[in-house]
């Protein structure tokens, strides 16, 4: 019997709920409720998201729904839940983990999951307290549409709830609530999870169930002698694979990508101490607790690799074979550098490939990292470039001035023939204006911690559309400040 049944006040979101995740039966999750927050505020919210979901126009007009997404109400229809998984953390095995702070609500019919993250304990929580900070909030919430705007497959976030209860961290902080939407939330972790406790037949549920939802095309493959669970596992591999090139090309540095951060469907998923790089230093290391630089920028490419095998590991018993797990790897250090160049040739503006591209963008990445350029500035400076033929924005940004002009020079022959506004308009839509950085995310917090949410909408409204120029804007697209270095993001969130 739901929970719900005893329900005698639940908020109606206007949405439909199906049973999507929770069709596979009680081993994969528990039914819980969330914990309830007092007197909620709304911190943030997406329009674009409310959209998607198919909210009605007023649906943050409602009372009822602003508890209801701060876990203070329960939602009618909803038979919320919270998932188990396992994973590798810091490339040791970690055990059982799953959901400790991120409650389900279920999957609408238009099917997509919506999460609360933040919502109370669950048994999963271990030690934990269940809850989240209104500063990490902020982050997760700014930088999923940000990622989306950036055309960067993610988990996408509906809104920020907050509550004055105390939570406690390093010193005491406020709570908050994310409401995460994604077509699904399972990770690497929750295969790993069933693989380890030898539990081979909610494996393949699982993975069937996977594949028939988001992978059908692997049911008719003929990919290594049609096994399904290999051209699944060849799919999830290429598509992160995708995802990383995506990563790489625009600055981003995860800072947690252990295998229960790690989306089945290749999204952005588990905002924690992420970074956009400021100046371009390829082993930059954004999370504090990563004392060894496990997750330093440079590195990402090959973590992710590195939970690929870990994924494979945990498919074996579908797939039977050892080589064949292995095979369906194969194509992540083509699909990888492919993707990358591809990413890299639209920022510089060219449509097609040509010999000599790799040295080009090698060229340019060493001489940002020897200058410590500023990645975003950069690229965004050189579109100016391509429209208004003004070099000296970009070449300002460079103290070795030699070695920057002996690159614009292989550049520009490289341009020799393409159509400069044709090159220039592909910049722009390849090279954004803004970005999360951490600075800015950091403005913003301080001022809702204040209770000013205005700093929240402006940015949002910013990342949203990351391409275009919002005259006016330019304060948030400049250098950050000397403080920016000394802020310090860790696991604690
Ligand atoms: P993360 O590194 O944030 O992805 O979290 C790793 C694991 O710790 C996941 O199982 C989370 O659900 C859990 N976790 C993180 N913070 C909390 C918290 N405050 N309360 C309960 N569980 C948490
Ligand atoms: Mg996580």
């Amino acid at each position: 019997m739901s929970l719900l049944a005893e329900d005698t006040e639940a908020a109606d979101l206007g949405l439909r709920w199906k049973p999507g995740f929770a069709a596979l039966g009680p081993a994969f999750f528990t039914e819980l409720r969330p914990t309830p927050l007092p007197d909620p505020y709304w911190v943030g919210r997406s329009e674009a998201v409310a959209r998607e979901l198919g909210l009605p126009t007023d649906w943050h007009e409602s009372k009822a729904t602003l508890a209801a997404l701060t876990g203070s109400m329960p939602v009618a229809g909803a038979r919320p839940i919270a998932t188990v998984y396992s994973g590798h953390q810091f490339g040791v095995w970690a055990g059982q983990l799953g959901d400790g702070r991120a409650i389900m609500l279920g999957e609408t019919e238009g099917g997509l999951e919506v999460q609360l993250k933040g919502a109370g304990r669950t048994p999963y929580s271990r030690g934990g307290d269940g809850r989240a900070v209104l500063r990490s909030s902020i982050r997760e919430f700014l930088c999923s549409e940000a990622m989306h705007g950036l055309g960067i497959p993610t988990t996408r976030a509906l809104c920020v709830t907050g509550s004055d209860a105390p939570v406690y961290r390093e010193e005491i902080e406020s709570a908050a609530v994310v409401t995460r939407v994604a077509p699904s939330f399972v990770r690497f972790g929750h295969f790993e999870h069933f693989a380890a406790n030898q539990r081979d037949e909610e494996l393949r549920a699982l993975a069937d169930y996977v594949i028939d939802r988001y992978y059908p095309a692997c049911r008719t493959t003929d990919r290594f002698g049609g096994n399904a669970y290999a051209a699944f596992l060849e799919a999830v591999s290429e598509r992160t694979a995708a995802l990383l090139a995506q990563w790489q090309a625009v600055g981003f540095c995860h800072g947690v990508m252990n295998t229960d951060n790690m989306s089945i469907l290749g999204l952005t998923i588990d905002y924690g101490p992420f970074q956009f790089l400021d100046g371009f230093d390829p082993r930059h290391i954004c999370n504090h607790s990563d004392t060894q630089g496990r997750y330093a920028f440079n590195q990402q490419p090959n973590v992710a690799y590195w939970n690929l095998f870990c994924l494979a590991q945990a498919l074996l018993p579908l797939i039977g074979d050892q080589e064949v797990a292995v095979a369906a790897l194969e194509s992540y250090k083509t699909v990888f550098p492919n993707e990358f160049e591809g990413r890299m040739r639209a920022k510089l503006g060219l449509t097609e490939a040509a010999e000599g591209d790799r040295p080009l963008i090698e060229g340019v990445l060493k001489l940002l990292a020897a200058g410590k350029v500023d990645y975003t500035i950069f690229w965004r400076r050189l579109s100016g470039y391509m429209t208004d033929g003004n070099v000296e924005p970009v070449r300002d940004l460079f103290l070795d001035r030699a070695g920057f002009d002996a690159w614009l020079l292989s550049f520009s022959q490289r341009h020799a023939g393409t159509d400069r506004a044709l090159a220039a308009e592909l910049m722009r839509r390849s090279n954004p204006k803004f970005v999360l950085r951490n600075h800015l995310g950091q403005q913003a917090i301080e001022a809702s911690q204040q209770k000013d949410h205005s700093g929240v909408a402006t940015l949002l409204a910013l990342l949203q559309t990351p391409f275009e120029e919002h005259p006016g804007a330019d304060a948030y697209a400049g250098f950050p400040p000397d403080w920016a270095s000394t802020i310090e993001i860790s696991c604690s969130s």
